[in-house]
């Protein structure tokens, strides 16, 4: 009998799952706990200088070391942590943990990177981003020049006026700006001038098929040409061959970012990248 109602329990808990709400709840309730837990980590990505071939700065990409699950990639939480407003606690530990990082590099030694960190749109929209932003900057001594806020232009358009003037007053502090997966986000190039830009990073699905497809050449050299116009530094993601460096390089390219150059890795493995890179022929 006992073996009877174990199975029919199996059976509803597996039916519950399926039907994906308490998978959520159990996930959103971990997720609460992670901050505390310190189950976050940050994996940095070089964006490499096509004119010297060297690591000019880091991206912080977010991952969550669950207690029972395997290394979940932002994909997996970020989307939950946008709607139960979670992402601003936790983007705030991010600021604060790129900037400590950033300084901590430098004062092992390693020349001056800049750091990215990525902001969706519930963290942009929220009052503290600036407060948080100052703050680490202040705490951990970082120079804000040094810090760079990727956004979408997704984001960007949820409420315009506001963005633009949350950008010059992170403009107004030194921080720089990048818009993220560019290309993507259907937004009319008029209102692209609005914002206080300084760079554009082409989003990874136009790099692809470079140089093969004469369609992505043609986005991708509108893309760079685009940038170049509007006086932005112009970065390519997702890169992930020497073909599509060589034709970014020869397109005038300012940067190249992608598993090519060097996947996410955690601190200590991307502090090695750093010191081979500084000693290699460029
Ligand atoms: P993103 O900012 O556009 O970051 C680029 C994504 O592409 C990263 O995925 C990176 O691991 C991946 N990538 C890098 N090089 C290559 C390549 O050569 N080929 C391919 N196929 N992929 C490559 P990841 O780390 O899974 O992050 C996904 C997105 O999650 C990011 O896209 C960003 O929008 C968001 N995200 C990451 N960290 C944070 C964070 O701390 N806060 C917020 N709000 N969002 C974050
Ligand atoms: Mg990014
Ligand atoms: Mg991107
Ligand atoms: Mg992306």
């Amino acid at each position: 009998h006992a073996k009877e109602e174990g199975k029919n329990n199996a059976q509803f808990y597996s039916e519950e799952l399926k039907s994906g709400s308490l998978e959520r709840l159990t996930l959103e309730q971990s997720l609460r706990r992670a901050l505390e837990r310190k189950e976050f980590l940050l994996y940095y990505q070089s964006k490499v200088d096509m004119a010297t071939g060297r690591i000019i700065g880091m991206e912080a990409l977010l991952r969550w070391q669950h207690p029972e699950l395997d290394l979940l990639l932002p994909h997996q939480f970020i989307p939950l942590a946008e709607e139960n407003g979670l992402i601003v606690p936790i983007g705030r530990w991010v600021i604060y943990t790129a900037c400590q990082q950033n300084v901590a590099w430098q004062q092992a030694g390693l020349p001056a990177l800049s750091m990215a960190v990525n902001v969706s749109a519930r963290q942009f929209l929220d009052d503290s981003l600036l407060r948080d932003i100052k703050g680490a900057l202040a705490t951990t001594g970082m120079s804000p020049q040094l810090l760079e806020v990727e956004i979408t232009e997704g984001a960007m358009m949820v409420d315009m006026p506001r963005a633009v003037s949350v950008l010059q007053q992170l403009r107004k502090i030194g921080v720089r700006i990048a818009i993220d997966d560019f290309g993507t986000g259907f937004s009319a190039l008029s209102r692209l001038q609005a914002f206080p830009l300084d760079t554009i990073k082409i989003d990874g699905s136009f790099i692809h098929d470079l140089p093969g497809s004469s369609a992505d050449r043609s986005l991708a050299d509108a893309i760079i040409d685009l940038g170049r116009c509007l006086g932005l530094t112009v970065v390519a993601e997702g890169v992930e061959s020497a073909e599509q460096v060589d034709y970014l390089r020869r397109h005038s390219c300012d940067q190249v970012q992608g598993y090519y150059m060097h996947e996410p890795q955690p601190a200590c493995d991307a502090v090695h990248a750093i010191q081979k890179n500084l000693i290699s022929e460029p």
